[in-house]
């Protein structure tokens, strides 16, 4: 397989300029005759399906909710970084991709970062004209607040809903094209295979979750912007719904998979209380502004928090970090709280939590001003744990959160299938090893808004795919193969429910590729997650037909990808033998306990192709080449 990243040359600031002009134009006549398909109705899908169709190209949209403004974009929080600088405080498009290229330890492509911090400032631009309501200071500027790995404010915010908000911006602007008559929307459908036909993608394979219809789209190119796999750890902060199928699918049919073991783990969720919960819910990072994290001193202090003096109370991230403070990275952050736990100090009946703290914010500030900035976010902490975090502090621990893994792109969001292009959370990106916090909606919305509408004309323009239907082949077959799947899913009968395999595997991978992962844990996960996935595909017990709306049906189709996509991910772990970002490797660590990176060895992107039934992955490797900045030890000291 060849990698061919397709970045431009010349300096760093003109790549972006010039590769626009460099590309091939459609003309604006001949866009219509194009059709594209767009997988998924988040920032990344909905804003790319309504900029597509607003240029004029034939459009379909697929998402498997009831409506494209239920993708699970809505749940995000923070919210979106730019690099306005409207705060004063030293910020640049310079410094927004240096942050980013140093969050992301280094693992990350100097060229897509860049553009994406000098796009970030267009996102704000879009968004208000579409009516976003961010916050804004007395005077009626835009306010911003700060979010970890920055030491300026540039996060721009909507309270504690910030996703939420863009994500109605994204869909009024779907809708429109959908009224237009440019976009044809398809909800509650499933896309489950990827058609290659001479190495292009030239469509999908769906499932209608009502009737179980399963149909052929033919398209131009295809589109897929899906988002992330962190439910493979059963337990995240990920909507329940949200899974692999589409890039695994993908996978399958030739697109790489790069840095798969990469997985964000947030610090500041509400700890886990039982065996048989279903999802975590995260506390926006943005209460690290005000809120700050601590545990007793001393090991097994179960005094209630209020009752210990500030003498015997450790605020180990300010300890630590003094120049980042509570505002470190996430994957620090992180594995500063596991670090206090393991030594016996972590607060709560699991004893597997930490405090966050907002009585000096309030002292401060008054408890008006804390909830006009978090009030949504108090209210729901509130709701879940019956606990005032008004007048006690919260207690939070990690979970998984983010996968900065996903499909390998080029330059132009092209996957090693040619005419796939892969965007949002689903694709590798930008991130590295890391993703800073508020950066995840700025991509989704630069890849959707801004980057991929020009770079599919160029693709379209470029390869002029040829007219298929179909009745080809490779769609018959592809139809066959989803409905034999579905078939053999249900005709297994046996005793076990989807979600007590998705369980045991989610603490598998938990266990051996979660906060920290060493050799002989990473084995161990690699024999027993093919023991599992024998025992499901022997004994999963799926109810119904395929002929009605089956959840049970959509779980194991999902359960069955992600069983295979864990293995993957061990593997890329297990070969990546240094530290860096969210990928702390036990035996690649500094004296005082931080990730150690192997430059010489590791300054590259995993692309792993499928390597077909029963046989291993093969591995290509990206090299990343930093000729802008210098790589470092990572420090927030
Ligand atoms: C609780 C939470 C809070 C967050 N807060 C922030 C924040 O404040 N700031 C920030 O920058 N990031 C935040 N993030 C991360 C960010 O929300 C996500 O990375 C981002 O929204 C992903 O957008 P997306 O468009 O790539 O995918 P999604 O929003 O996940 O959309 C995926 C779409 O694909 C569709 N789809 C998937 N598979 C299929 C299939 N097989 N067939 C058909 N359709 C399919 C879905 O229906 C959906 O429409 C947060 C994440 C979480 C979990």
């Amino acid at each position: 397989m060849q990698l061919i990243s397709r970045i431009p040359a010349g300096p760093l600031e003109k790549k972006w300029d010039r590769h626009r002009f460099e590309m091939k134009l459609v003309n604006p006549a001949n866009k219509r005759k194009y059709s594209v398909i767009v997988v998924g109705s988040g920032l990344g899908g909905g804003a790319a399906a309504a900029s597509l169709g607003e240029l004029g190209y034939n459009v379909k949209c697929f998402c498997f909710q009831d409506s494209p403004r239920r993708a699970h974009s809505i749940a995000a929080q923070g919210g979106i970084n730019a690099a306005k600088n409207y705060q004063n405080d030293g910020d640049s498009i310079y410094r927004l991709f240096y942050d980013t290229i140093k969050g992301g330890d280094f693992r990350a492509r100097e060229a897509n970062v860049y553009r994406l911090a000098e796009v970030s400032v267009n996102i704000i631009d879009q968004c208000v004209a579409q009516g976003v309501p961010f916050a804004r200071e007395y005077g009626g500027l835009l306010a911003n607040r700060s979010f970890g790995g920055a030491q300026v404010s540039r996060t721009f915010y909507a309270r504690g809903q910030t996703g939420q908000q863009l994500l109605l911006g994204a869909y009024q602007a779907l809708e429109r094209q959908i009224a237009l008559g440019t976009v044809k929307m398809f909800p509650r459908t499933e896309m489950l295979d990827v058609v290659v036909i001479d190495g292009r993608a030239r469509g999908i394979i769906t499932r209608d979750l009502v009737t179980g219809a399963i149909e052929s789209h033919v398209a131009d190119a295809v589109v897929l912007g899906t988002g992330g796999y962190g439910n493979v750890f059963y337990l995240s902060t990920n909507a329940k719904g949200s899974n692999a199928t589409a890039i695994w699918r993908a996978y399958k049919r030739g697109a790489a998979f790069a840095n798969p073991c990469f997985t964000q783990i947030h610090p500041t969720c509400i700890p886990v209380s039982g065996e048989y919960q279903s999802k975590l819910t995260l506390m926006s990072e943005s209460l690290r502004n005000d809120g700050r994290v601590w545990v007793p001193k001393e090991k097994g202090d179960k005094r209630p928090p209020n009752d210990i003096p500030e003498t015997e109370r450790d605020y180990y991230l300010e300890r630590k970090y003094p120049s980042f403070g509570n505002l470190a990275p996430r994957d620090i952050a992180s594995r500063g709280a596991k670090e206090v736990c393991d030594e016996g100090r972590g607060v709560g009946e699991s004893g597997l939590g930490v405090y966050l703290d907002f009585a000096d914010a309030i002292r401060r500030l008054g408890a008006d001003v804390i909830a006009e900035r978090y009030g949504n976010l108090f209210e729901m902490y509130q709701r879940i744990t019956d606990e005032d975090p008004y007048k006690v502090p919260m207690r939070i621990y990690p979970a998984v959160h983010y996968t900065m893994g996903g499909l390998w792109v080029d330059y132009n969001l092209m996957s090693t299938i040619e005419g796939l292009h892969v965007i949002g959370e689903a694709n590798f990106s930008d991130h590295g090893a890391n993703r800073l916090g508020a950066s995840a909606l700025m991509q989704g919305l630069a890849d959707g808004y801004f980057v991929l509408p020009n770079t599919i004309g160029d693709y379209l323009a470029t390869a002029r795919p040829q007219k298929v239907d179909e009745k080809h082949p490779a769609f018959q077959q592809a139809m066959a193969e989803v409905a034999e799947r579905t078939t053999r899913l249900l005709a297994i009968d046996g005793k076990r429910t989807v979600d007590s395999f998705h369980r045991e595997l989610g603490k598998i991978m938990w266990d051996y590729c979660g906060m920290s992962r060493n050799d002989a844990g990473l084995r161990k996960a690699l024999q027993l997650i093919p023991e599992l996935r024998e025992e499901f595909w022997r004994n999963v017990n799926v109810p119904g037909s395929d002929r009605e709306l089956n959840q049970a049906l959509e779980k194991a189709g999902r359960v069955a990808d992600f069983f295979e996509l864990a293995e993957l991910m061990c593997i890329d772990a297990l070969h990546r033998g240094e530290s860096c970002g969210g990928h702390f490797r036990e035996e690649s660590q500094t004296p005082d306990g931080e990730a150690l990176r192997d430059d010489e060895n590791f300054a590259y992107v995993a692309a792993w192709a499928y390597g077909g039934e029963g046989s291993p992955p093969t591995l290509n490797k990206e090299p990343l080449v930093f000729e802008n900045v210098k790589l470092s030890q990572r420090s927030y000291k």
